[in-house]
């Protein structure tokens, strides 16, 4: 049963592996004739198509014979042995040919779906060579840097005999030894420090020779999905302290808001006691008990009575019963009655929180006008219609209704923000604090993501919430996407054991289609229908029962969870049992590698989060294979397919067994969040369901297609983050390349020529009439404005210029000559370090402000989207008008650096640029 879109895709499949095809049998022709190749022909080899490719020979052309060339390096190599992480190995592979096929398809900027264990560190060592020979770079990007440095040593001895260098890159490395590990042939490094690299490269260095990066002419994506798409969610940024000691607001009123919760909290856990107390008793909840747990969950669904409550099931079904009846009539009415003591209300659906009318007369107690925001258009009226005023006062009057509703704007923002951080984000569950910083966990894989921020000031409120950063507000250096990272490469390509769900998107954002590459042995693994529980209790008694028995039988049995949380219950549960097993949640990539490597073994059971120690291979220990292989229990379904094949992948993998089992209940978050579960609602408030395991297509079709959803909006937001970073990707490129002219020019004569120019242009249109002639006095005015050090030249104030274009030109000359006279007493050296000084620290300043007042813009949006207007549009013009401001601002900076004061003792010209820079 194929639907049109995977008809298509399946179409153009099999047009790739027909091409493939025959490739490879041309590829098996060369490596024949490489049979007899001596060691040290490999290497010549190299050499010669390398110089092949200089004098223009296409790499399509070449292909064949360099994946020959790699296949008979391997096969060479067999039988011996290296260290890896200090460790011998004996190298014992050769390319398949299914690992050929994928090799091509990544030389054609495709992402490969090849199943786990399959191969791909070496596959990956085909479009490496290939690239490599245009000695232009080649970088290889991990998921983190243990497998960076994993791979770069496992595959270094292919890279030799064929005469290529290859290193590895991690974060904190010396730059020298980070610009030698750019400089080899091929690079392999984890996403983040790539892009990293690339931010530190355009905002800190002061000379070309002080770059590490030297260019992006291919890159190759190793788990591309989680990379590409799932870490794509937030921008990587590098930031600091904020020069000026400007009041945090997110700190100023985050005690408000923390006092705002308590109360509420307050509220609810008197009920909830009782409550908690009668249930666990026996008796039957009453009406009012179950309308105080739904109140509950309106108002603090994160409250721990309330999990407690829900976890021992007596009252769910009759709470399910209520909210569906208030989903379905007078919604609105009961939600209103529900709340009328609240003084907010938490949507753990649209993960949103907004207050009540009792919450803002709270927040108004201590600021009356916390909540009203200047009507802008009746008040611009107003002051233009008041004859008492000057038209200066009017301007005032204007500036100042302008900043005070940017004040407004800026209050209601945090008040939202801080919100959601107090009643939404969970500390060691969303986030842990480590080092005084707030560090996001990936809920997926339960690990931290290295330096990424929440957006929109989220981050700024969680880290208000919990008390770090009173100080000055951080600023953002730099800040990049992603995307925009990866798609600055002119080839990219990609590789995962899941990535066919992705194809529009990758299509979309990359440029790149997904092809499927068969397994070299055929795929048994046994996958057991979802069974479904009522609640989660009985879901984890299921687990622990199965896991045990398959154990108790010698198997290695794995357990995915969603969450830490989850894992560590699951934990002690199996501990209260005295059943052995391995909890694998490290925060250490190596340790989680080494214990991911051993849960292979016979009889070995280890509870993990569904993606922990991704990358690293699950081989089966002796015996196991006979009894069955690795046995996979996942205690939930993801918000993705994807997901769940991922850990599903981790079983059977090259032709061994495996079987999988997904046990589920309907108190599961995807469930209990998102899907709807009308038909079923029926017999599960019946109470017959209790203990027993529900199996029904009808089930999974809902499952899979709330999954199909969640996973659309993931993408949608996605693309709007994307698009929201598209202004700031084309300022950025200008700004960098602006900024690679500055610290590369020798003496920098035509970019201030030009910014003169362009800084009188401006001016001129600022001040000048558009009159085809222009009075003495206006010319007189802008030469007045001028600063000191484009002044002092002669300017013929009495000849009138015929038009304004021509004035520009030759008060321009004019300046110019007066910026170039200002340096003649000082040493060559001294002007010209000097000049790039003030033309880096300027452009710097001025970029960092503008990056922040993007991201307010930013942050305004979402309020501004109120007003009807399309957010994106609007964003798109701001970001236009204040790029506009941010080059006047540079320019006023760069021309004002240079008054006489600072410039009379030449003694500084000893000093290297570095020292002259703050
Ligand atoms: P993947 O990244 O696709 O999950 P890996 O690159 O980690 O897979 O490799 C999995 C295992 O397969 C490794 O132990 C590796 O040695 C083995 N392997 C890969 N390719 C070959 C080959 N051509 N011949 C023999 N073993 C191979
Ligand atoms: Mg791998």
């Amino acid at each position: 049963m194929l639907e049109p879109s995977s008809l298509l895709a399946d179409l153009k499949n099999k047009s790739f592996h027909r091409k493939a095809r025959r490739a490879i049998r041309k590829i098996e022709a060369f490596e024949r004739s490489f049979a007899d190749f001596c060691e040290s022909d490999f290497a010549a080899k190299t050499k010669e198509l390398k110089s092949r490719i200089g004098m223009g020979e296409n790499l399509e052309k070449l292909l064949p014979e360099a994946f020959a060339l790699v296949r008979a390096a391997a096969r060479r190599l067999r039988g011996k042995s290296f260290k890896v992480f200090s460790e011998d190995w004996v190298w014992n592979m050769a390319h398949y040919r299914v690992q050929l096929q994928a090799g091509i398809a990544l030389c054609k900027a495709y992402v490969a779906e090849v199943a786990t264990g399959e191969g791909k560190t070496l596959i990956a060592t085909l479009p490496a060579y290939l690239y490599a020979l245009h000695a232009k770079g080649c970088h290889i990007a991990t998921v983190n840097e243990y497998l960076a440095r994993r791979d770069c040593e496992w595959m270094r001895p292919l890279y030799s005999l064929l005469g290529l260098s290859c290193s590895y890159i991690y974060a904190g490395q010396p730059p020298e030894d980070k610009r030698r590990a750019y400089a080899a042939d091929i690079t392999y490094g984890s996403s983040s420090e790539f892009a990293f690299d690339y931010l530190r490269d355009n905002s800190t260095t002061t000379s070309l020779a002080e770059k590490v990066q030297r260019g992006f002419f291919f890159c190759l994506v190793d788990e591309a999905d989680s990379i590409l798409v799932d870490e794509a969610r937030t921008p990587l940024i590098i930031s600091g302290q904020a020069q000026e000691e400007d009041a945090n607001p997110y700190c100023l009123y985050s005690p408000q808001i923390n006092q705002l919760v308590r109360m509420q909290a307050k509220l609810c856990n008197s009920a909830l006691d009782g409550i908690f107390s009668r249930l666990s008793g026996g008796i039957e909840p009453l009406d009012s008990d179950i309308e105080e747990i739904v109140k509950a969950k309106i108002a603090d669904p994160r409250n721990k009575k309330l999990k407690r409550i829900l976890r021992l099931g007596a009252a769910n079904a009759a709470v399910e019963q209520f909210q569906t009846r208030m989903a379905a009539s007078f919604g609105e009415f009961e939600l209103e009655r529900l709340s009328r003591e609240l003084y907010y209300r938490v949507d753990e659906k649209n993960n949103s929180v907004s207050l009540t009318k009792k919450g803002q007369d709270f927040l108004s107690q201590s600021d009356s006008r916390a909540f009203v925001m200047p009507d802008l258009d009746r008040e611009r009226a107003a002051i233009a219609s008041d004859a008492s005023m000057s038209e200066k006062e009017k301007s005032q009057r204007r500036s100042g209704l302008l900043k005070e509703s940017e004040k407004a704007r800026e209050r209601l923002h945090c008040f939202a923000q801080l919100l959601k951080a107090f009643a939404l984000y969970e500390r060691d569950v969303d986030y842990i604090v480590r080092g005084g910083k707030v560090e996001i966990v990936d809920p997926n894989t339960g690990r931290v993501m290295e330096g990424r921020r929440w957006s929109e000031g989220l981050h700024q409120a969680v880290e208000a919430k919990e008390g770090l950063r009173s100080g000055a507000e951080s600023v953002t250096f730099a800040s990049i996407s992603i995307q925009n990272y990866f798609r600055m490469y002119r080839n990219l390509a990609g590789m995962s054991g899941t990535a066919r769900e992705l194809d529009d998107e990758f299509q979309q954002t990359y440029g790149m289609g997904v092809v499927e590459i068969p397994s070299n042995k055929a795929c048994i693994r046994k996958e057991n229908p979802d069974m479904f529980f009522l609640t989660k209790r009985e879901k984890y008694d299921k687990i622990i029962r199965l896991a045990e028995l398959e154990r108790s039988r010698g198997r290695p049995v794995l357990v995915g969870t969603s969450s830490v949380e989850d894992s560590e219950l699951l934990s002690r549960m199996l501990k209260m049992r005295r059943i052995p097993h391995q909890l694998l949640n490290a925060k250490n990539d190596a340790f989680e590698a080494s214990l991911v490597a051993r849960a292979g073994q016979r009889g070995q059971l280890t509870i993990a989060t569904n993606m922990a120690g991704r990358g690293t291979d699950i081989k089966l220990g002796e015996g196991v294979n006979e009894l069955g292989g690795l046995y996979i229990i996942s205690a939930e379904r993801q918000y993705s397919r994807r997901i769940d094949r991922q850990l599903m992948g981790r079983c059977a993998r090259q032709g061994d067994r495996g079987e999988t089992q997904f046990v589920l209940s309907f108190e599961d978050e995807i469930l209990r969040k998102y899907a709807d579960l009308s038909p079923f609602q029926k017999i599960i408030k019946s109470g017959k369901l209790r203990g027993t395991a529900v199996r029904h297509p009808l089930l999974d079709r809902i499952l899979r297609r709330t999954q199909e959803r969640i996973e659309a909006d993931y993408s949608g937001s996605r693309k709007s983050m994307l698009k929201f970073d598209n202004p700031s990707n084309k300022q950025r490129s200008i700004v960098y390349s602006m900024r690679d002219e500055i610290i590369s020019s020798e003496n920098l004569g035509d970019f201030y020529k030009r910014e003169i120019f362009e800084y009188i242009r401006d001016l001129a249109s600022e001040l000048l009439p558009s009159d085809a002639f222009i009075a003495p006095e206006y010319i007189s005015e802008l030469v007045s404005r001028l600063p000191e050090i484009l002044r002092s030249g002669g300017f013929d104030f009495e000849k009138r210029m015929p038009t304004r274009g021509k004035l520009v030109e030759k008060i321009s000359e004019e300046a110019f000559k007066s910026f170039e006279s200002f340096f003649c007493d000082f040493s060559a050296q001294y002007a010209c370090e000097a000049k790039k000084y003030a033309a880096l620290s300027s452009l710097d300043e001025a970029w960092r402000e503008h990056i922040g007042r993007l991201e307010d813009l930013r942050e305004a949006m979402f309020l501004r989207s109120y007003a009807q207007r399309d957010p994106y549009c609007e964003f798109e013009k701001d970001a236009f008008e204040s790029f506009g401001e941010f080059m006047r601002q540079f320019r006023e900076r760069l021309f004002s650096a240079f008054s006489k004061s600072t410039f009379q003792k030449p003694c500084l010209h000893t000093g290297s640029l570095r020292s002259l820079r703050r």
